[in-house]
């Protein structure tokens, strides 16, 4: 082996170089977190051939004194860190006083810096690392750096540069982060000449997300805001059903500081649970504040990776204030101006909250609108504002910090009577149900009964929607040719039991059934859709894309049976909706139908996007109490072979011959 001896300065430099100076977005975040660090209100990046011809990061913060230029590019210079106790509580993004010199060490560099308040600006010019004269020169207060031929005396690394075009994306993407997480700070960027990104810097983190991110992904978030211990939570969320096919929109910042992390992710995917379509992926930019002392992010160079100190109190910060927010988006519909309040809660409703928190709810009285008599409506920031108001953190999870509901917060409690009623007076007696009894508040804390155990509904629609000629509830129904299937009951409130003639067993899903015999009649499109008129004509809060969507679509919607029309602010007013509807899924169909409209390419697509949706949505549900008329009715379309496979091509029904049975039993 050769003798050990000690690596030229130069060579030093070059690996040190290697560790901090990847390609040419790591020369730009360490040239924009330096301007950022020297208290820039606006920082500018031009970059040519992907970063490869040039790259030039201008900023207006303090800049450096003349004599300080050289001193800067020696390694571990800093002005940042002086004992080794500041390593535990770095707040100033760099800190290892190496970016400057590795950068000059592969590139050709020139700085031009002003200082604060001083008259004589100052440039100097390194090559490979080593620094030119110092030469007074003019400019406006702060600095400049320009790095040109990056890697041009390392040719093993130039090798391995991507193509332009991978290089630009990169630096785009980190431009983004840093842009979103300074609102405060006005960012430019161009690229090859080209603008791209120009943040206002006006300190408002919703202006960054619009013209970091752009319009279209903006108008589908939340703001969230919460806090756990000594973790604080606050930015965007998208709305559930504005789920994304990737991940790619998921921004976290701890500290200011853009992380990806496999424990932030989690946490906010736990907090959609049961909410988004498979497949489909929450988007967020959300920001994490911990104490400086409680996270680690010195574990990797380029510092997108963190360590939490207290892993699970991050986790439940993030998961919460997600969870909460989107609850009280889920409960945020509300009947303007009526004295009563048509509550639709949405369909997984009771899926987005913890049991603590349904609790408390189901106790209240039904809550009076929270609008005010002058028709005063929620917006979509103001659920931020009510998670401020109960206690400024998750306010609904920790018990200590819950409020009654009934003062601000949504407590949608289901009062089906507003719906369908008009409905039911055309039912004969034996199928109308009583009217629904309203929930007293009660004095000790019986847990309510389990979500699956639902059964109060306005009336059930199983029967098929009328033939021309026939009044509701009074369907002539064709004799079937064999003899009809022994109804033998109904199990696990989902399965239809029958006995066949031939000695067959066979279970039949209700609510697949249903569903097809709801899809191939509103395909058909021969039947006259039947409306049912609110008593109170509801405001279903969509936002602005998802209510321009409905908006635009009017005349679709009739056809399926909904009145609706624009009540401001992103919200849809509805009037009427489809007769065999429940009027507590109006809301989510709604929803529903933005996401089908926005799917759909084709007006066709679109339509067909719908009709799914509005099968599902009128179809009796598995767990839901059937009458047993209803149940024959399923039975006889399945019997005659009209009703096979449900719309997803799913099996309606499964059968059990005697043979199967009897070897199951060992009789065979
Ligand atoms: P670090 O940022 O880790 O301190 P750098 O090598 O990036 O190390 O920078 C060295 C020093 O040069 C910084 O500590 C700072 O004092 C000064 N400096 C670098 N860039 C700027 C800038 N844009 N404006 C003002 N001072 C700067
Ligand atoms: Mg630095």
């Amino acid at each position: 082996m050769a003798q050990i001896e000690q690596l030229s300065p130069h060579v030093a430099d070059l690996i040190a170089a290697g560790e901090v100076v990847e390609r040419p977005a790591s020369v730009v975040k360490e040239l924009v977190e330096n301007a950022i660090d020297a208290g820039a209100s606006a920082v500018a990046v031009e970059l040519r051939r992907g970063g490869m011809g040039l790259i030039r990061v201008s900023d207006n913060g303090c800049g450096i004194a003349p004599e300080e230029l050289p001193t800067a590019f020696l390694r571990h210079a800093t002005s940042k860190l002086r004992r080794p106790e500041d390593l535990g509580s770095i707040a100033t993004l760099g800190f290892r006083g190496e970016a400057l010199a590795a950068i000059a060490a592969v590139s050709r560099v020139e700085i031009l810096s002003r200082r604060r308040g001083q008259d004589g600006a100052a440039s100097l010019r390194l090559e490979g690392g080593i620094p030119g004269p110092t030469e007074i020169a003019g400019a406006p207060e702060g600095t400049a750096v320009a790095v040109r031929d990056l890697f041009y005396n390392t040719p093993a690394r130039l090798k391995f540069m991507k193509k332009d075009s991978a290089e630009t994306a990169a630096v785009a993407g980190l431009m983004q982060h840093l842009a979103l997480s300074r609102p405060e700070i006005s960012f430019r960027f161009s690229k090859d000449g080209v603008e791209s990104l120009h943040t206002p810097g006006d300190g408002k983190p919703e202006s960054a997300v619009y013209a970091a991110l752009g319009r279209d992904f903006a108008r589908t978030l939340l703001p969230v805001e919460g806090r756990g211990g000594d973790t604080a939570v606050r930015g965007f969320v998208t709305r559930p059903e504005a789920g994304r096919g990737s991940r790619s929109m998921q921004v976290f910042f701890v500290n200011g500081r853009f992380v990806k992390s496999q424990l932030l992710t989690a946490a906010l995917e736990e907090g959609y649970r049961n909410q988004l379509m498979k497949g489909k992926f929450p988007g967020c930019v959300l920001f994490v504040t911990v104490p400086v002392t409680a996270v680690d992010v010195n574990v990797h160079p380029a510092k997108t990776v963190v360590k939490f100190q207290r892993e699970k109190e991050v986790f439940d910060a993030v998961y919460h204030t997600v969870l909460d927010s989107l609850a009280a988006k889920s409960g945020a519909v509300q009947a303007p101006r009526a004295p009563e309040q048509v509550s639709l809660p949405r369909r997984d409703f009771f899926q987005t909250m913890d049991a603590g928190t349904f609790r408390k709810r189901a106790e209240q009285p039904p809550a009076r609108p929270r609008t005010a008599p002058d028709g005063e409506r929620r917006s979509v920031t103001r659920v931020a504002d009510s998670a401020r108001a109960s206690g400024g953190g998750y306010g609904m999870f920790r018990p200590e910090a819950r409020q009654p509901e009934t003062a601000q917060g949504p407590a949608p409690v289901k009062e089906p009577a507003a719906g369908p009623v008009s409905r039911q007076a055309d039912l004969p007696p034996e199928r109308q149900t009583p009217p629904p009894v309203r929930r007293e508040p009660k004095p000790g804390l019986e847990p309510p009964a389990p979500p699956e155990k639902r059964e109060e509904r306005p009336f059930v629609p199983a029967i098929p929607a009328v033939r021309t000629g026939e009044t509701p509830g009074q369907q002539v129904l064709r004799p079937l040719a064999e003899a009809p299937w022994r109804i033998a009951g109904e199990v696990l409130r989902t399965y239809i039991v029958c006995e066949s003639e031939d000695g067959c067993v066979w279970l039949i899903d209700k609510h697949a059934a249903h569903e097809r015999m709801n899809f191939d009649r509103l395909k058909a499109g021969t039947e006259p859709v039947m409306q049912q008129a609110l008593l109170t004509p509801a405001a279903v809060e969509l936002g602005r894309e998802d209510a321009a969507l409905l908006l635009e679509n009017l005349p679709l919607l009739e056809r399926f049976g909904f009145a609706c029309e624009d009540f401001g602010e992103g919200t849809v007013l509805v009037r009427e909706i489809p007769a065999d509807l429940d009027a507590g899924d109006a809301a989510a169909t709604l929803e529903e139908f933005a996401e089908n409209l926005r799917r759909g390419r084709s007006l066709d697509e679109k339509r067909e996007n719908l009709l799914h949706t509005m099968a599902c949505k009128a179809a009796i549900k598995g767990g839901w109490t059937s009458d047993p008329a209803e149940l024959k009715v399923l039975v006889e379309k399945v019997q005659s072979g009209e009703v096979r496979f449900c719309p997803h091509g799913r099996p309606v029904a499964v059968k059990m011959t005697r043979y199967e049975l009897e070897k199951m039993f060992g009789r065979a």
